[in-house]
């Protein structure tokens, strides 16, 4: 059985936490994931339960959405750092800009996405950006940190033009079920422009479950719907996109060199 990583996940949501989705994922076709932290306190959880699994990272970070609530600056990156330090925290994230829902201001998403990168770049973990209809801003501050900063575009929705820069900027690309979804058109010629050493798949689940799921919640056991999308527009065979995606997700997490 072709097994996958899964960039992206978010198994401490209420709808995923207590459920055997997670255990069975892993059992499956789901070599790995990474479960994604949104604030300080799901950054703890996340760590607890990539502790509890041997097969499961995690992340620290504080989202765009978030990030109205998260305190005074100085002391939540404090508290950010210690995060880091410990077992199977891989990376940053998730960090960025939300445009669309706009639920904290966007002079403080800023401020916290820039001392999230500056954290990135003093401690050499990668990071990972959400960008939603925040395109230009987001690449303006990646571009600051440019070969000191790197990292993963999650479910990635910029064109291929921008994910030609992202690459040579040395980033890797993550897309989520969106690709399957019917009105797709504009991002498949994004996913052709990723190089195979930097194509990645995630679920974001319990979001975004891919089609023929469409509507469903979202777990790992679905990432192959995805992956076989990603594998046709490459122009890969299934097995072998599955290797080169696992061996690009552990190398950008740290996970192998
Ligand atoms: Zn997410």
């Amino acid at each position: 059985m072709a097994r996958l990583f899964d960039t992206h996940a978010h198994y401490t949501d209420a709808r995923l936490r207590d459920t055997e989705l997670l255990s069975q994922a892993l059992a499956g076709d789901i070599a790995g994931l990474v479960t994604v932290a949104s604030d300080l306190a799901d950054s703890e959880a996340c760590i607890a339960l990539a502790a509890a699994h041997e097969s499961v990272w995690a992340s620290a970070g504080i989202h765009p959405h978030e990030c109205g609530k998260a305190g005074a600056l100085d002391d939540a990156m404090e508290r950010l750092r210690m995060l880091l330090k410990k077992n199977k925290a891989v990376a940053i994230g998730e960090i960025g800009l939300d445009y669309h829902y706009d639920f904290s201001d966007r002079e403080t998403q800023m401020r916290f996405f820039r001392s999230q990168m500056d954290v990135a770049a003093e401690t050499g973990f990668p990071v990972i950006i959400h960008d939603r209809e925040a395109h230009g801003d987001v690449f303006d501050v990646v571009r600051a940190y440019r070969g000191r900063v790197r990292g993963i575009l999650h479910s990635c929705s910029v064109s291929a033009e921008l994910v030609r820069e992202y690459v040579k900027m040395g980033w890797y690309i993550s897309f989520s079920g969106t690709i399957t979804f019917k009105n797709a058109a504009g991002i498949l010629d994004a996913v052709r422009a990723v190089p195979q050493d930097r194509i990645l798949v995630e679920t974001d689940c319990p979001y975004l479950a891919p089609v023929p799921m469409r509507g469903k919640l979202n777990h790992s056991g679905y990432l192959h719907y995805t992956a076989e999308k990603a594998a046709e527009l490459l122009q890969m065979e299934y097995e072998a996109f599955c290797l080169t995606e696992v061996e690009n997700a552990k190398k950008i997490f740290g996970l192998i060199s």
